[in-house]
């Protein structure tokens, strides 16, 4: 920081104030470190790269606390540490809407409103931004892939179901999909009034009651005909040391990740 950013009433005279040699030289972006993450070890075999970022690779909110301009460099550095064109986002809404991510454009997208994504075309990478909600994996061994963004407003409104559709609708096999659940608050952390309970449940309580959103997206995935399910033992609030948790009052976000891969078969 330079001294002049720390006074009050404008930078005086141009010219005047001492600035460090690289003050106008646009920071690179800070190198994304794969150590860092959790992955999804269950889609190694499968030749597929999914994880879910931590607190030491840093919040990728964008209307967070930390400064726009310190985050807009961390999203580009995913992007050229994991060697890929394209990196498709969104601004999240707790919806249930899915985007299918065809060729066609390069870059980072960063589309406004919606939770999901998927996409058949090779190495695209997906992106969801969470803090106790559920980062769904999506992934097929001929290389599709998909990535939801799961809160219980997503999970009553079939994001689950929405984004399955959306890999069956190109022709990929449900009972061949694997699915994996990544970080997110746990069943013994996440507590709901009556009315969420009932609509993620169907049971009926009279006070708040813990709920095991987790276990409800796979059963969803498993209605919708999905044979290959895993589930992380991370818990964002129990494990918050490592992971950001807004329920335990955490403004950042982690991402889950996930790179589509180069067909296998026909
Ligand atoms: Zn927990």
């Amino acid at each position: 920081m330079s001294p002049g950013r720390r006074r009050r009433g404008g930078a005086g005279a141009p010219g005047r104030q001492a600035r460090p040699a690289d003050a106008a030289v646009p920071a690179p972006p800070p190198p994304f470190d794969p150590a860092s993450v959790e992955p999804v070890a269950e889609f190694a075999g499968l030749g597929l790269r999914a994880f879910t970022t931590t607190r030491t690779t840093g919040t990728y909110r964008l209307d967070g606390t930390d400064a726009v301009g310190d985050v807009v460099p961390r999203w580009h550095g995913l992007q050229t540490g994991l060697g890929v064109s394209r990196l498709a986002s969104a601004r999240q809404v707790h919806g249930a809407e899915v985007l299918l991510h065809a060729g066609g454009w390069r870059g980072w997208l960063r589309y406004d409103g919606a939770d999901g994504h998927v996409t058949t075309v090779p190495r695209t990478a997906l992106a969801v931004s969470v803090a106790d909600c559920v980062p769904v994996f999506l992934a097929h061994p001929g290389g599709a892939v998909g990535l939801l963004h799961a809160g219980w407003r997503g999970t009553v409104d079939g994001i689950m179901a929405r984004g399955l559709a959306s890999l069956a609708a190109w022709q990929v096999p449900l009972d061949e999909v694997h699915v994996h659940l990544g970080p997110a608050i746990c069943g013994r952390c996440y507590e709901v009034g009556p009315d969420v309970y009932h609509r993620l449940t169907g049971g009926r309580v009279s006070r708040p009651a813990l709920v095991d959103l987790r276990a409800v997206l796979a059963r969803q995935a498993g209605a919708a005909g999905v044979r290959h399910l895993s589930v992380s033992p991370r818990c964002t609030r129990c494990d918050n040391d490592r992971f950001w948790s807004h329920r335990a009052g955490d403004a950042g976000r982690q991402l889950g990740v996930i790179v589509s891969g180069s067909p296998s078969r026909p």
